[in-house]
C-alpha cells in the first residue's frame, strides 16, 4: 500500500449543485445519514493514521475531504505532519479560499501534487456551477494553478517545488461550451495537465455519468482496479473505494476504524466485504466507474489548440505542447507524441 487518503473534515465553502455530499440535486441526505462524518480530525487523530500508515509502507497522504480541505483550520499542521513522517502530499481543491501566501505554505511544506477544480473561467458561469461564489473566491480559485506553478517553479533551483499542477474540470450542461476558453486562457502558464471530465450522477443502487454512452463491462468480482484506492473518513472509518461512500450506510456495523486497528488489519477486513460481502457487489454490478483496465474507454490521441490530448469515454487530458514545439505540423507532433519522441526532447531540454 503505497498511498491513502485521509480526509480531515467534510466541511466546504461551496454547496454546488453537481456535489454528491452538498449539492441540492442529490438524492440524499448524506451527512444526514453518515452523522459520525460530521467531524473534523484532531492533529492527535492525524498524527496517529501518519504512524499506522508509515509501519505499512505508505508514501504518499491524498489530502482531499468529501468538503474542501483548505476550511479545515489545521491545514497547514497536517502537511507539516507528513513531512515529519517523510511522506508526499497531494490533494484536490476548488481553490476558493487560496490567497497567494497560502499557495505558498502548501507548497514550502511539501505538496507534491495539487488538482484545482475550475469549471470555469467566466464568472457568470462560475457562479451558477459554485454556489455562493463571490468574485474574490473566483478569482482566487482561477489563479490558484498559476501561482502554485510559478511559486514551485521558482523554487526548483534552490531545491524544492517542482511539484505537479492539474486543473480538472467537470462538463455540465452551464458549462459544457466552455472548454475552449479554459484551454486558451491556461496555455500560457504550462500546467502539468488539464482534464475535462463527464459528471457522473448517483442514484439508489449505483451511479451513473451523464450525456455519455458508455456501458462498463459486466462486472466481475474482485476485478475493479479502482479497489484500493484506501480512504480514512474523519471518524476513521475506512473504506476501499470512493464507490463504497454511497452504501456505507448499510455496510456500516462492518466497516473497519483505523482508531481501532492496524492499517493492515482495516485493509484485510475491507478487501473481505469488497470480495464477499452482497451489498458492496450489488453495488459494483451498477457502478460506472468500474474499471479493468487503465486503458479502459480509449478512444484517441490527437493535438489541438497547442495541446495533445487523449480522449477517453469518461475524460480527456490535455498537455500544453512546449513553445519550441508548436510551429511543427500536427500530424507530424501527434507521430512524435505517439513514439514518444516529445518526452525524450523534453529529457533532453531538462524540462
Ligand atoms: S465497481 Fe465501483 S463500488 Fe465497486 S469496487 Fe469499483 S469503484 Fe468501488
Amino acid at each position: 500500500m503505497k498511498q491513502i487518503s485521509i480526509k480531515t473534515t467534510n466541511k466546504c465553502n461551496y454547496a454546488c449543485d453537481m456535489c454528491h455530499f452538498f449539492g441540492s440535486e442529490y438524492v440524499e441526505d448524506y451527512f444526514g445519514n453518515r452523522p459520525e462524518f460530521h467531524k473534523d480530525m484532531s492533529l492527535s487523530e492525524v498524527e496517529t493514521i501518519l504512524q499506522k500508515a508509515k509501519d505499512a509502507g505508505v508514501e504518499t497522504i491524498d489530502w482531499t475531504p468529501n468538503g474542501e480541505f483548505f476550511a479545515y483550520k489545521n491545514w497547514r499542521e497536517a502537511l507539516e505532519l507528513a513531512q515529519k513522517y517523510n511522506m508526499r502530499s497531494s490533494l484536490i481543491t476548488n481553490g476558493g479560499l487560496l490567497k497567494e501566501q497560502d499557495i505558498k505554505d502548501a507548497v514550502d511544506l511539501g505538496l507534491s501534487h495539487v488538482a484545482v477544480s475550475i469549471d470555469s473561467v467566466h464568472y457568470e458561469t462560475y457562479k451558477v456551477v459554485r454556489k455562493p461564489a463571490s468574485k474574490q473566491a473566483f478569482e482566487n480559485a482561477i489563479n490558484a494553478p498559476i501561482l502554485f506553478k510559478q511559486y514551485s517553479d521558482s523554487k526548483i533551483s534552490g531545491g524544492g517545488g517542482g511539484i505537479y499542477v492539474q486543473v480538472q474540470f467537470t462538463e455540465q450542461p452551464e458549462n459544457k461550451n466552455e472548454v475552449q476558453d479554459m484551454l486558451d486562457f491556461y496555455r500560457p502558464y504550462k500546467l502539468n495537465q488539464i482534464s475535462v471530465n463527464k459528471m457522473f450522477i448517483v442514484y439508489e443502487g449505483g451511479n451513473k455519468h451523464i450525456g455519455v454512452d458508455f456501458t462498463p463491462a459486466p462486472y466481475k468480482v474482485g476485478t475493479c482496479k479502482l479497489y484500493g484506492g484506501y480512504m480514512v473518513q474523519t471518524n476513521g472509518s475506512v473504506i476501499g473505494c470512493c464507490g463504497e461512500l454511497y452504501f456505507y450506510p448499510k455496510l456500516r456495523d462492518k466497516i473497519p476504524n483505523i482508531f481501532k486497528q492496524s492499517l493492515e488489519e482495516c485493509k484485510k477486513q475491507s478487501d473481505y466485504l469488497y470480495l464477499n460481502d452482497e451489498t458492496f457487489i450489488n453495488y459494483c454490478k451498477n457502478c460506472s466507474i468500474y474499471s479493468i483496465e487503465e486503458d479502459d474507454g480509449f478512444e484517441e490521441k490527437f493535438v489541438e489548440s497547442g495541446y495533445f490530448a487523449i480522449r477517453h469515454t469518461l475524460s480527456t487530458r490535455y498537455f500544453v505542447i512546449p513553445e519550441y514545439l508548436r510551429s511543427i505540423p500536427d500530424d507530424v507532433l501527434l507521430f512524435m507524441y505517439k513514439n514518444n519522441m516529445v518526452s525524450a526532447i523534453k529529457n533532453f531540454k531538462k524540462e
